[in-house]
């Protein structure tokens, strides 16, 4: 490995100095274990805690096969599908990687006693796989998450529609948690240069998924003047709407839970800002109850928001705590787009107000090939920005997933894999002078830049 990181701290290093280093035999990944699956049995899904089943572990290193590639990864990011892995809900993901692994011996490699986790990075392609052209070694990427066959006709025009569709280091082994990742290079793209390498990791899989729900016409097809519901504002996927949405000229209504997350939405551009917890909604009078007049509460603060006016589109992803209200203050005709059920998957809401006042619910997951490029342009052309907020080693990954689990972040969490330090792989100084406001207002304290 100490080859490889001197290569990758040499300013000068070419390609055929990254095609000549030699690869370990073993990298270190954080992985949770088949063993352990049952830890957190009869557990609530609270009390379970990520850093007692994350593990940094020692895994041999996966040649790529054809169209795939080898990345030494220099900073990863946390995701909740991170929090879903390490607390085996709503299913252990071997079963996932056991059902892969049917597909063809290159899949079959990931079916492991051990789980490489991580669905985002930033680094440099150390090989290539047979039939790969437009990537070689030395290249600094950043990988969007979206593993397809794409040997069916289902997904030829919308990726997301392969029936072969992964989540890459959720769904898939050799995650971006690690030292060294294995992508499908159809997964890579340019690495932003203003950004530093743990910055330039952070937004990839939030950003392009907020980009489908919220911008695309597979998602809710946001438009200027819009007023949008994002619910979680300053969380991983609230933060990249709320950017979206301030970018594409529409009206962003922010809610978050607490004075310093409502302080970072307006930070980000926002003008209205609901402190969910500050105004007190409570949904659900029990487990089996919802109080419509809580619905129209929000929808009266809405409306005092917005000059009286309902919104367009509800950007939902909580599930089961907000649908009902999100349901109800969608105006006439507008559309409820969900990504997610983070407080439960059984949704109830009153159909009245969907049928008679013509709403629509749309369903979306993460982002094809064509959005995860959208959106990382958007990044690269300094149009959105990294909500990087806190980084931590690769041997805390387990307190950082901890971090997400009890909400206790803000925007995205980092992970240093071989990056030495903080403020590395800047290559372009005069557009990061640009937009250091942007880039740094999620930082706890300054971010250092070498
Ligand atoms: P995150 O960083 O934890 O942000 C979620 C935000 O939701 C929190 O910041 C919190 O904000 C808000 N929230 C939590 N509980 C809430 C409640 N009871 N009512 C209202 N708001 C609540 O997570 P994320 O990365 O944005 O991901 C959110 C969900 O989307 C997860 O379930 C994740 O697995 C899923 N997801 C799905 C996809 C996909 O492709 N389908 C992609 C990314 C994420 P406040 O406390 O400030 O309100």
């Amino acid at each position: 490995m100490d080859e490889i990181i001197s290569a990758l701290l040499c300013e000068d290093a070419t390609p055929q100095d990254f095609a000549a280093v030699p690869l370990p035999d073993s990298y270190r990944g954080a992985v949770v274990r088949k063993e352990d699956t049952g830890m957190f049995e009869a557990m609530d899904f609270a009390d379970k805690d990520p850093r007692k089943s994350l593990h940094l572990q020692d895994v041999p290193v996966p040649m790529p096969s054809a169209g795939e590639a080898l990345v030494a990864v220099m900073a990863s990011s946390v995701n909740y599908n991170t929090v879903w892995s390490s607390v085996f809900e709503p299913l252990p993901t071997f079963g996932f990687l056991q059902r892969y692994a049917r597909l063809s011996p290159a899949a079959a490699r990931h079916d492991l006693p051990y789980h490489v986790l991580g669905s985002d990075l930033a680094g440099v392609v150390l090989r290539t796989g047979p039939g790969v052209n437009r990537w070689k070694a030395g290249d600094r990427v950043v990988a969007h998450c979206l593993s397809v066959e794409l040997e069916s006709a289902d997904g030829h025009g919308d990726t997301m529609l392969d029936p072969e569709q992964r989540i890459w280091g959720f769904e898939t082994n050799f995650g971006g948690l690690a030292e060294i990742a294995l992508v499908k290079s159809n997964q890579l793209m340019p690495k932003p240069e203003h950004l530093t390498w743990e910055e330039a990791a952070a937004p990839g899989l939030v950003n392009s998924t907020a980009y489908r729900q919220l911008v695309s016409r597979n998602g809710a097809g946001m438009k200027q003047g819009d007023n949008v519901l994002i619910w979680g504002a300053s969380g991983g996927l609230g933060s990249y709407a709320t950017q979206l949405a301030l970018a594409g000229g529409a009206n962003p209504i922010c809610v978050v839970s607490s004075g310093q997350k409502a302080d970072i939405c307006r930070k980000m551009g926002a003008e209205a800002v609901i402190d969910r917890s500050a105004e007190g909604y409570r949904f659900w009078k029990d487990e089996q109850t919802q109080d419509p007049r809580e619905w129209k509460r929000l929808g009266a603060r809405i409306r005092e928001l917005t000059g009286g006016e309902d919104v367009d589109i509800v950007f939902e992803h909580p599930g089961r705590e907000t649908f009902g209200a999100s349901v109800y203050v969608t105006r006439k005709g507008g559309t409820i787009v969900t990504c997610a059920s983070t407080t439960g998957f059984r949704h109830e809401y009153d159909n009245r107000y969907l049928w008679m006042s013509l709403k629509r619910i749309t369903g979306s997951h993460f982002a094809n090939y064509r959005e995860a490029w959208e959106a990382n342009r958007l990044i690269a052309k300094g149009r959105i920005h990294p909500t990087l907020s806190k980084v931590y080693a690769l041997e805390e990954t387990g307190q950082a997933a901890y971090d997400v689990h009890r909400n206790l972040h803000q925007g995205k969490v980092g992970v240093l894999a071989l990056a030495p330090e903080e403020g590395l792989g800047v290559r372009d100084p005069e557009m990061r002078e640009k937009h250091i406001d942007a880039i740094n207002r999620f930082r706890e304290g300054e971010a250092k830049v070498s």
